[in-house]
């Protein structure tokens, strides 16, 4: 398949995350690194905005505990839709919280990665409620484990009655171990229509989306396999990457 376009990228900017999940796709954890500098992802992403990119979405790692993160925010949101994907503990610092304000992104995506831990599940909301405050469009990710099926439905109930709607949740099945099927996640959802991954039923490249990794290699997604290194911090060197590579999935 040969891409001419893509119109939204996520970009991972480091493995180091001292939350250090064990399920972590990138094995982010305190000892992670950094390779990207922040005049790299800025030149990368003001290049893309250029090209037609019309949103950069950053995780990691934790984007918050990446030093650069404000500077980057506030050299994008004026050509691109920036979202950040947090699991939200570093705002707990005033001084963070108060960067975040002076150079916010136009929507923060919360995780909680446990339904069943009610601190995880109570302080996420209310971390939530306090960004919103600010002007900036919150969402949660509601990560999805075969073994919390019942857990992650009643937490979506809760959710819902507080005023969340399947417009700002992304049900995020895990992967690799403990992965719901489809079926499972649609009944957490318990709604017609709900946001998940486009691969959901089907796993395939995106036509319009790709990914790079803390380690500058360019993907169809994060989980796949098959990635190319990113040779120079443009446009083109990403959609040669993506170009040259043969999609291999994630599945077993
Ligand atoms: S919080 Fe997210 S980035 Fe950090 S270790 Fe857990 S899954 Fe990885
Ligand atoms: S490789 Fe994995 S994450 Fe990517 S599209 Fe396929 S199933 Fe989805």
């Amino acid at each position: 398949m040969k891409l001419s376009q893509v119109d939204r990228i996520s970009l991972d900017l480091s493995n180091f995350c001292t939350k250090a999940c064990d399920f972590c796709y990138n094995n982010s954890s305190s000892s992670g690194l950094n390779m990207w500098k922040t005049n790299e992802v800025i030149e990368l992403a003001l290049d893309c905005s250029i090209n037609g990119v019309k949103a950069f979405s950053f995780g990691g790692g934790e984007p918050f505990e990446y030093k650069g993160i404000f500077e980057i925010i506030s050299a994008l949101t004026p050509h691109l839709f920036v979202s950040v994907t947090s699991n939200g503990l570093p705002l707990y610092q005033d001084e963070i919280f108060s960067l975040l304000i002076k150079n916010r992104p136009d929507k923060i995506h919360l995780t909680i990665h446990n339904p069943s831990n009610k601190k995880e599940v109570s302080e996420t909301i209310k971390m939530l409620k306090r960004i919103s405050r600010y002007d900036i469009r919150i969402g949660i990710n509601l990560f999805i484990s075969s073994h919390q099926i019942a857990e992650a439905k009643q937490l979506t109930q809760k959710l819902y009655a507080i005023g969340f709607s399947e417009k700002n949740i992304i049900f995020v099945p895990r992967k690799f171990d403990l992965v719901p099927t489809a079926k499972e996640v649609a009944e957490v959802a318990s709604r017609i229509n709900f946001q998940s991954t486009s691969c959901l039923t089907n796993c395939s490249p995106s036509k319009e989306f790709c990914s790079i990794s803390w380690d500058k290699k360019v993907g169809f997604c994060s989980f796949s396999p098959s990635k190319a290194p990113l040779e120079k911090y443009n446009y083109q060197s990403i959609m040669e990457a993506l170009n040259s590579i043969t999609f291999k999935t994630c599945l077993p």
